[in-house]
C-alpha cells in the first residue's frame, strides 16, 4: 500500500517534471517560431505588394473631357442649382423624387465614391460689448449676425488623396484690411527698382547654361539654374522684365521652349520621363527673382511626391472599381471632372476643362485638366492669369503644370492628363503670410463656397 502510493507519487513527479520542461522551454519556442514565421511571411507579402504598388501602374481608360453621364437629365431630375455643398441634408440639395431616376443614383454614387462631405454647426456666444462690434462688422445685418452665432462649416475630403478643406463662408464676410502699401504702388516700385540691375534681363552675360546649351526663340530663352533642385532642371523666361505686361505670345514662346527642352532631355536620358513646370510669381509668391521665370524639371521613376500621390490615388481608384461595370469609366481624373460638372463648377473648352475644386486650398484655387498640351491650352492658362491680375488684383501666385509621362515605347500605364493648378499667394505688399499651420500641417481653410468662386471666374473667359 505504502509502496503503491510512493510509486504513484513518483509517476506524478515525473509527469510534472516533463510538463514543466515543456511549458518553460519548448512551448514558448514553438509559439515564438510560429509568430515569427507568420511575421516573416507578412513582411514578404508586404514587400511584394509595395513593389507592385509603386512600380506597376495599370492602363486606365483614357481621360476625356466630356461627362460620362447625361448632364441635361441630371439637371432636370436630380439637382437643385444652389450654392451650398451637398451635406447630410440631401433633401435641400436634390430634387423631390430624385431617387426614381437612374442618372441621379449613378452620379450620386460617383460623388460618394471619391468625396466625403459633412456640415457642422459651430455655436458661438458673444458678450454684449463684443456682440456690438460683431454686429457692426456685418453692417447690422440680422441674418448675418444670426449666422455668426451658429456658424456653418462645410468639410470636404477626397478619400483617395486626403485633400481636406473646411469652408466657412462667414469668415469671407469679414472686412478685409487694406494692405500696408497700396498694391499698384508696391508693384510699380518693385518692378522698376529690380529692372535696373536684373540678371535675367541681361541673360547673355549673367545666367548659367546647362549641357544642352541655351535655347532661345523670339520672346523667350532658357537658362540653367545656378543652384539646382533636380538633376535635369532648367528655367524659361520672357525677355522682358514685367510680369504684369506678359503677353500671350511670350507665354506661348516660354512653353514652346520648355516643351522642346523636355523632348531633348528625354532623348538623352530615356528614364527621365516626368515633366514638371513650376511657376511662382513675385516675392510674396515665393519667387526669388521679380523677372518672370518658370522652372522646368524632368524627373525619373515618378513625379514629385505631391503629384505622384494624386497619380497613385488614381491607380487605387482604378483597382477598386475595376470590376464595377457602370462606374465612371474608372478614370479618377474624369470622375473628379464628372463630379464638378454635376455641381456646375466647370467651364469646358472642347478638350480642356477648367474647374473650381471642392477641395480648394485657397479662394480662387483653379485646376485645368486637358487632353492635350497645345496652343489652346496655353490660351486658357493665359486667360486665368489675366483674370488674377485684372479682376482680382492678385499678382502673386504659385502654379504647377504636370505634363503626361513621356514614353518612347508607347507605355501609357499611369497616364495622367495635362494637369495645371494655380493658387493665389496673398497680397503682394502685405507683411502677413497667407500660409499657416492650417495649409502646411492640417486642413485647408477657404472662406468662400466653390459656387460663389465659380460665379466670379466664369466671367474671365472668352471662347477660344
Ligand atoms: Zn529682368
Ligand atoms: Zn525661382
Amino acid at each position: 500500500m505504502i509502496i503503491k502510493l510512493f510509486e504513484s507519487k513518483i509517476k506524478y513527479l515525473i509527469v510534472g517534471l516533463f510538463l514543466g520542461i515543456f511549458i518553460t522551454t519548448l512551448l514558448p519556442k514553438l509559439f515564438i517560431k510560429s509568430t515569427w514565421e507568420k511575421n516573416k511571411q507578412q513582411i514578404n507579402l508586404a514587400n511584394i505588394k509595395n513593389e507592385y504598388n509603386f512600380i506597376e501602374y495599370s492602363q486606365w481608360p483614357p481621360f476625356l473631357t466630356d461627362p460620362t453621364f447625361d448632364l441635361t437629365l441630371w439637371r432636370k431630375h436630380c439637382w437643385i442649382n444652389q450654392i451650398s455643398l451637398p451635406t447630410q441634408d440631401i433633401k435641400s440639395y436634390y430634387k423631390k423624387n430624385y431617387t426614381a431616376y437612374n442618372v441621379c443614383k449613378d452620379v450620386i454614387s460617383l460623388i460618394n465614391s471619391i468625396y466625403n462631405m459633412k456640415t457642422n454647426i459651430a455655436k458661438v456666444e458673444y458678450p454684449e460689448t463684443f456682440a456690438q462690434k460683431i454686429r457692426k462688422i456685418f453692417n447690422y445685418d440680422k441674418t448675418l449676425y444670426a449666422k455668426a452665432l451658429e456658424q456653418e462649416l462645410y468639410f470636404v475630403m477626397n478619400k483617395y488623396t486626403f485633400e481636406h478643406t473646411v469652408y466657412n463662408p462667414l469668415r469671407g464676410r469679414r472686412p478685409i484690411q487694406s494692405p500696408e502699401v497700396p498694391i499698384e504702388q508696391y508693384l510699380n516700385e518693385t518692378i522698376e527698382k529690380t529692372s535696373q540691375n536684373c540678371d535675367l534681363c541681361n541673360y547673355q552675360n549673367m545666367t548659367a547654361i546647362d549641357s544642352l546649351g541655351r535655347m532661345e526663340n523670339r520672346y523667350a530663352y532658357s537658362a540653367a539654374n545656378a543652384f539646382k533642385f533636380d538633376q535635369w532642371h532648367s528655367m524659361f523666361m520672357p525677355k522682358q522684365h514685367d510680369i504684369t505686361k506678359l503677353t500671350f505670345e511670350e507665354l506661348k514662346d516660354i512653353f514652346t521652349l520648355a516643351w522642346k527642352w523636355f523632348q531633348t532631355v528625354h532623348k538623352q536620358s530615356s528614364s527621365h520621363r516626368f515633366p514638371t513646370l513650376l511657376w511662382d510669381s513675385l516675392p510674396h509668391g515665393g519667387a526669388s527673382q521679380v523677372h518672370p521665370h518658370i522652372h522646368a524639371t524632368l524627373h525619373s521613376d515618378h513625379y514629385y511626391g505631391q503629384f505622384e500621390s494624386i497619380r497613385f490615388a488614381s491607380e487605387r481608384y482604378y483597382r477598386e472599381y475595376i470590376n464595377i461595370s457602370k462606374h465612371g469609366k474608372k478614370n479618377f481624373f474624369r470622375t473628379i471632372q464628372d463630379i464638378h460638372m454635376a455641381f456646375n463648377l466647370t467651364i469646358s473648352f472642347n478638350g480642356i476643362t477648367v474647374l473650381i475644386p471642392i477641395t480648394s486650398r485657397k479662394e480662387y484655387d483653379i485646376i485645368v485638366l486637358a487632353e492635350n498640351f497645345d496652343e489652346r491650352f496655353i490660351k486658357v492658362i493665359y486667360q486665368i492669369i489675366q483674370g488674377y491680375f485684372n479682376k482680382l488684383k492678385q499678382f502673386s501666385f504659385s502654379s504647377c503644370l504636370y505634363l503626361p509621362p513621356l514614353s518612347p515605347n508607347q507605355d501609357d500605364s499611369g497616364l495622367t492628363p495635362v494637369y495645371y493648378r494655380i493658387i493665389p499667394r496673398g497680397q503682394i505688399s502685405s507683411l502677413l503670410s497667407e500660409i499657416s499651420s492650417l495649409d502646411l500641417l492640417s486642413i485647408h481653410n477657404v472662406n468662400k463656397l466653390p459656387a460663389d468662386l465659380f460665379a466670379e471666374i466664369i466671367t474671365w473667359f472668352q471662347e477660344i
